[in-house]
């Protein structure tokens, strides 16, 4: 089936008035579809998703909440919000969701403003070890506006290391322990940070972007029963539209709400919070536990399969969708491992390793994820055949070889196609 024929007719009439934004949408489905998605944090929703971010919900103000908006015509926008945050809460087991913000980072903007004043203190993983922007970077406003301690993993075993959260926790008195990462291949223990929180009477946030999608196929344990408040995006492992969501506990969900709406966002885009409601559903079906399951097992088996061409698995492995490779052996830096990588035809990451003598822009590591070609289909084989892919490009800078693996990435990509019927 042709890439016309996948966007259906409304794509005839953008080609007409507008060539030039057509062939953007043509080349880019060719790209996904034939070239290897490795981003950890990238997926391929479902077409139903897609049907409703291409949908009239678009044009809809609505700002407000279901039966509280300012403006009129809301009636039938309002089935969707409902639905979607009834959905959320069964799915996660949770007291109240707002299914607004527009990303993960508007999601954890919202968080600060429920809970924080500027200048208050928060606590969350510093960045070299994986956490992310909104958790005190230098350049984010989290960074900017309030006074940031961070924890990280131990040396010896790349794990988090809970003594010295507590320690820093009891000395400085957070209002706020953000955990969740970006680039943690382990999984965090909830109950330890909880009792960390209960002692030092701070407010409990997990910010789980990354990892919420293999929670909702309950492939791992869930943070939502310990924290105050649960941030995410929907379009990571969760496999929905690209949007962010907060869960939090019935004694929050006003300062929440109050926080997302009018605190940072205007009207919520209503086609997405639609297309949130069809991946929750999504998410509650065997087909997708299967799948969590399986994103898992890729995981293990692409690290694996990496660590017998000679890297190193950080964090002795993973337990999640991600893993983070120490390529210092290889000889290659990651940004060199990226660009090598992406001439072959392999999308992913150079990322910092815990205690990387190397500069963020360099770095010497690379982060790989298995959500997008899970969904395509590709199990443990189809690992071993990526790693070998991987180990060949990372050695080479010889353009007529780079080229030969990405002949090879096509043959293996178009036996598992996507977006096709
Ligand atoms: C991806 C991510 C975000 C940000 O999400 P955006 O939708 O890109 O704003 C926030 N926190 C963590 C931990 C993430 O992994």
């Amino acid at each position: 089936m042709s890439a016309e024929t996948f966007y259906g007719p409304d794509f005839n009439l953008l080609s007409q008035q507008d060539p030039d934004i057509a062939a953007v949408l043509l080349s880019e489905l060719k790209r996904q579809q034939t070239s290897l998605q490795l981003i950890a944090s990238e997926n391929f929703t479902s077409r139903a998703v897609l049907a409703t971010l291409g949908s009239t919900l678009s044009n809809k103000y609505a700002e407000g909440y279901p039966g509280k908006r300012y403006y009129g015509g809301c009636e039938e926008v309002d089935k969707a919000e409902i639905i979607a945050i009834d959905r959320a809460k069964d799915l996660f087991g949770a007291e109240h969701a707002n299914v607004q913000p527009h990303s993960g980072a508007s999601a954890n903007i919202a968080v600060y403003l429920a809970f924080t004043k500027p200048g208050d203190t928060i606590l969350a993983m510093s960045l070299p070890h994986g956490g992310h922007l909104t958790h005190g970077s230098k350049v984010n406003f989290s960074g900017k506006w309030f006074n940031v301690e961070s924890y990280g993993v131990r040396q010896d075993n790349e794990l988090i290391d809970y003594d010295e959260l507590r320690d820093t926790a009891i000395r400085t008195k957070p209002k706020m322990i953000c955990s969740g990462a970006t680039a943690y291949p382990s999984l965090v223990d909830f109950e330890k940070i909880r009792a960390i929180c209960d002692e030092v009477g701070a407010i409990m946030w997990v910010d789980a972007a990354h990892f919420i999608g293999l929670v909702a196929g309950k492939a791992i344990p869930s943070p939502v029963p310990y924290a105050d408040v649960v941030s995410f995006t929907t379009h990571k492992v969760l496999r929905g539209p690209r949007g962010g969501m907060i869960l939090a506990k019935a004694e929050h969900a006003a300062a929440i709400d109050k926080a997302v709406f009018p605190g940072i966002q205007g009207g919520p885009v209503m086609s997405a919070v639609a297309g949130k409601a069809v991946a929750l559903a999504e998410c509650a079906t065997p087909a997708y536990q299967n799948y969590a399951k399986d994103v898992i097992v890729n995981a293990k088996a692409l690290a694996a399969a990496l660590e017998s061409e000679g890297m190193r698995a950080v964090s002795g492995g993973t337990q999640t969708h991600l893993a983070l490779m120490d390529i210092r052996s290889t000889g290659v830096t990651g940004k060199v491992a990226d660009e090598r990588c992406g001439l072959a035809g392999i999308v992913m990451n150079k990322n910092s390793i815990p205690y990387d003598p190397e500069k963020p822009g360099i770095t010497s590591g690379i982060r790989v994820g298995t959500p997008a070609t899970t969904t395509q289909g590709m199990g443990v084989a189809e690992m071993q055949t990526i790693a070998s892919f991987i180990a060949r490009a990372i050695k080479t800078d010889d353009e007529k070889t780079l080229a030969a693996i990405k002949t090879e990435v096509h043959a293996l990509t178009a036996r598992f196609p996507i977006y096709t019927a």
